[in-house]
């Protein structure tokens, strides 16, 4: 009797997500594994999808069963682990097994799959014409075929039918024996090639000939002129700086004042390498009692969990690079996320030092091609430690003991497209599983995970002291409702004005922090500095334009716009100072400064990143202004003063977490100011300066705040007393999109009466529109469901899309789910 696979089928939505039976045909008996991908027949047409082999199992009873097409691997690309995660995943994020699986490989990996059909070996094409007979589309499949040499791709196949469906056809061919079908996997990974761009000539030369037609042609102006300064860039890199199209650059070429060529971008990210020098770290006491606690739960190849609890600079990474060496030592695999991409170069160096050729760097700013090879060395065990962001969790690390979490209260941990899942539950998970330790550090830690450590549930161990006892900066909080009485409107307070051109005047730098996530349809009374928030979720509200009204994001609460403060009468303004204006402000107060602007409109890619800040450094430049991507890792020692223009914006983030990231942000801002020798001050100006969150922060009292917010987030019954379940419904009409999240709202709320025990708590927000209710033509509500995150409610969110997902009335809409989303 034939085997059979049990196949995850990338074509299957949710809502009909299963391990789907295939029979194995006797050709490829023994050929077909666990972890391997197939081409296999799917649905009513039979059209060919790709899949991954979970299981291969037991002889079947039913003979009806389709069969595995192709085989696309030589040999399983994920392990029984990575199977065993898959399912998981699935039952936790919402997501299909086939997603979950496609979130764990490198894309590198994938294949796009090819479909040919080829007429049967030994058919003629007489017999061809014979089984067509009168069938019209038959015939024209046939005359494509034999003028195609006796085969085509199903591309083209498609193509020439003209909009008509070629399925019945092939299928009737297929059936009678003179076609067959092929599977071909293309591999994803090509050579990458980069258009470069270069003067053909003098600069000076070269801009003469331009300046000359500067009104006429001001953007072959702009690309010499960019061209003089950079010597030479890739074509991407010039459009974007100038607004340039490929078309000026071809003019110019025509032209002969500049060369463009193609170059092959290598494929092995840029590091440096040190010697390897394992032995040269001396740790002090603190940091060896801390590595020593840690190694004791490491070293039994138990599955524990810990969190390393340390202010900024108090080594929390020497202690890292420590118990990855006694692990290695061990023959023991180490894994080591961060949270930014533009993080990874500085840390990449410090553990290359340290472990040379044995590291690993996965991101997503490497090349495609630089991602898969890093990832074959991995699997490989030629690089036992693994350094990178997010995804990197899944990476094939060999007899794993120890996974950190830098940083680990981040929400970039979070994945927001699907699979939802988030970093530290899926490294938990695979500790579990590998007898890992799993190693969170933070000098900030999330509520959640500080929760967990209170309870006893993590190993906690603190580190109190910066490594070279330096001050922490001093904090000045400003109050800008006073500023604005006295008549200065502006961005930059009188007393960071003072502060900067005191700063300048010594020749020493400054950064200037704007919180990004802070927009325009926060409004602020410009008096008191209070901002409306929701009667029944104490949430502050967002100005939405379309109706004009406030909202609430959580339960679709909505107002008027008062026109005047309902506390003390004054007016309301929009808050939210970009980046750009910020520059614009200071080049206008300080004439002689230069201002250096980060955000993500500047930078571009993770080399972008470190070529600005080698900028800021070694020119001297006198300030710094950008967003959350400078408030991190960043040492500068000439550095002296710090500000946050809008302190506040964090705060009234409708999100539960607005309090703990803003706390996080400022701490960090602040650590960034005198890390050399020299004394450092920090300024934060706030609309609410007597704000709890605030003072914490001003005072970097990280116990302090605990205490506040886990009783905030007890009231509110927030994590991590309870989750929130958000399912999330977007369409191109509006209103359909509140109907079916309105149905979906009824549907729920009967579930959970007939299933839910009378003891657990529980309640359903909204429907209400997301953060930013309207993307890309989309309308995007929510419901949330706040209660605890068990098996039974997750199978009741899971049924709930299912069946929204497979309803025809929803087939305008897409419904998804994930649990406590990070906006
Ligand atoms: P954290 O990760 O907690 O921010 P780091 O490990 O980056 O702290 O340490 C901060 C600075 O202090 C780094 O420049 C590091 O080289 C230095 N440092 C920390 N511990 C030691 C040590 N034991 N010996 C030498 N330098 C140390
Ligand atoms: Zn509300």
């Amino acid at each position: 009797m034939p085997q059979i696979a049990k196949i995850a089928v990338a074509a299957a939505i949710y809502g009909i997500d299963r391990p789907f039976d295939y029979r194995i045909p006797p050709q490829m008996e023994g050929r077909v594994q666990p972890g391997m991908r197939v081409a296999i027949p799917f649905g009513r047409g039979n059209r060919l999808s790709d899949g991954v082999v979970l299981a291969v199992g037991e002889p079947s009873k039913e003979d009806r069963l389709k069969a595995v097409q192709t085989v696309l691997d030589r040999e399983p690309v994920l392990s029984e682990t990575n199977i065993q995660l898959a399912l998981w995943m699935r039952e936790q994020y919402f997501c299909t097994v086939y997603d979950a699986i496609r979130g764990m490989l490198p894309a590198g990996l994938w294949y796009s799959l090819r479909e040919k059909w080829k007429l049967a070996p030994g058919t003629e094409r007489e017999d061809l014409y014979r089984v067509a007979g009168e069938d019209a589309a038959c015939v024209h499949l046939a005359d494509l075929l034999c003028s195609h040499g006796g085969e085509a791709e199903l591309g083209e196949i498609q193509q020439s039918f003209d909009g008509r469906d070629p399925w019945p056809a092939l299928q009737k061919l297929e059936q009678a024996g003179v076609l067959v079908r092929q599977a071909e996997g293309i591999p994803a990974v090509k050579d990458k090639l980069e258009e470069r761009v270069a003067l053909a000539m003098e600069p000076e030369e070269a801009m003469a000939l331009v300046s000359a037609r500067r009104r006429r042609a001001p953007l072959q102006y702009q690309v010499v002129k960019v061209l003089c300064e950079m010597g030479e860039a890739s074509a991407k890199e010039v459009c974007y700086f100038t607004g340039a199209s490929l078309a000026t650059l071809r003019a110019l070429r025509k032209q002969a004042l500049i060369t463009m060529y193609q170059q092959e971008v290598f494929r092995s990210p840029a590091r440096k390498m040190g010697d390897p020098s394992p032995t040269t770290m001396t740790l002090n006491e603190p940091q060896r009692n801390a590595a020593d606690g840690l190694w004791a739960l490491m070293e039994p190849k138990r599955p524990e969990a810990a969190l390393l609890y340390g202010v900024t600079g108090s080594g929390k990474t020497q202690v890292y690079m420590d118990l990855i060496r006694r692990g290695l030592q061990q023959g023991r695999g180490a894994m080591v996320l961060v949270p930014e991409i533009a993080l990874t170069p500085q840390l990449m160096e410090r553990f290359a030092g340290c472990f040379g050729q044995q590291v690993a760097i996965l991101h997503s700013g490497l090349s495609v091609g630089e991602r898969y090879d890093e990832w074959k060395r991995v699997r490989s065990g030629a690089a036992m430690v693994v350094v990178g962001t997010r995804s990197a969790v899944f990476a094939p690390v060999q007899n794993l003991g120890l996974v950190v979490l830098d940083e680990e209260q981040e929400p970039s941990y979070q994945s927001e497209q699907t699979p939802r899942y988030h970093a530290r539950d899926i490294a938990r998970y695979r500790c579990g599983k590998e007898g890992a330790l799993l190693l969170l550090g933070s000098a900030t830690p999330s509520v959640e995970t500080m929760y967990q450590a209170q309870k006893g549930r993590y190993h906690l161990f603190t580190l109190e002291q910066r490594f070279n006892q330096q001050a922490l900066p001093n904090v000045t909080v400003v109050d800008m409702r006073a500023e604005l009485k006295a008549g200065h409107g502006g961005i930059v307070s009188r007393p960071l004005r003072k502060a900067l051109q005191e700063t300048f005047d010594r020749g020493e730098q400054a950064i200037l922090f704007v919180n990004r996530r802070g927009s325009s349809n926060l409004v602020l009374c410009g008096e008191c500095g209070q901002s409306p928030s929701c009667p029944r979720c104490s949430v502050h509200l967002t100005y939405h334009r379309a109706n004009g009204r406030l909202m609430c994001h959580y339960c679709g609460y909505s107002q008027p716009l008062p026109s005047r403060c309902p506390e003390c009468g004054g007016e309301f303004g929009f808050a939210g100072a970009g980046t750009q204006k910020v520059e614009e402000e200071l080049l206008a107060l300080f004439p002689h400064a230069t201002v250096l602007r980060m955000d993500t409109d500047t930078v571009t890619g993770v080399q972008g990143h470190a070529k600005m800040l080698t900028r800021f450094r070694e020119e001297n430049i006198s300030v710094l202004v950008g967003t959350q991507m400078i408030a991190k890792g960043l040492d500068f020692e000439n550095v002296t003063l710090v500000g946050a223009v809008a302190a506040d914006q964090g705060l009234y983030m409708e999100d539960y977490r607005g309090g703990e990231r803003t706390f996080s942000l400022l701490t960090q801002v602040a650590g960034r100011a005198g890390r050399g020798g020299k004394k450092g001050q920090a300024f934060i100006q706030t609309f609410t300066p007597d704000h709890e969150i605030i003072q914490c922060a001003s005072r970097q009292d990280y116990d302090g705040f605990y205490r506040q917010e886990i009783r905030m987030r007890q009231l509110r019954g927030a994590p991590p007393f309870a989750d929130y379940f958000v399912v999330h419904v977007t369409g191109r009409e509006e209103l359909e999109v509140m109907r079916v999240c309105a149905r979906l709202h009824q549907a729920l709320e009967q579930m959970l009466r007939h299933t839910m025990e009378e003891k657990t708590p529980w309640r359903i927000l909204g429907p209400a529109p997301a953060a930013v209710v309207k993307v890309n033509h989309r309308y995007r509500y929510r419901l949330t469901l706040q209660t605890q995150n068990t098996k039974q409610v997750r199978g009741l969110v899971g049924y709930l899309v299912q069946q929204a997902q497979n309803d025809p009335a929803n087939r305008k809409v897409s419904v998804y789910a994930d649990i406590n989303p990070q906006s």
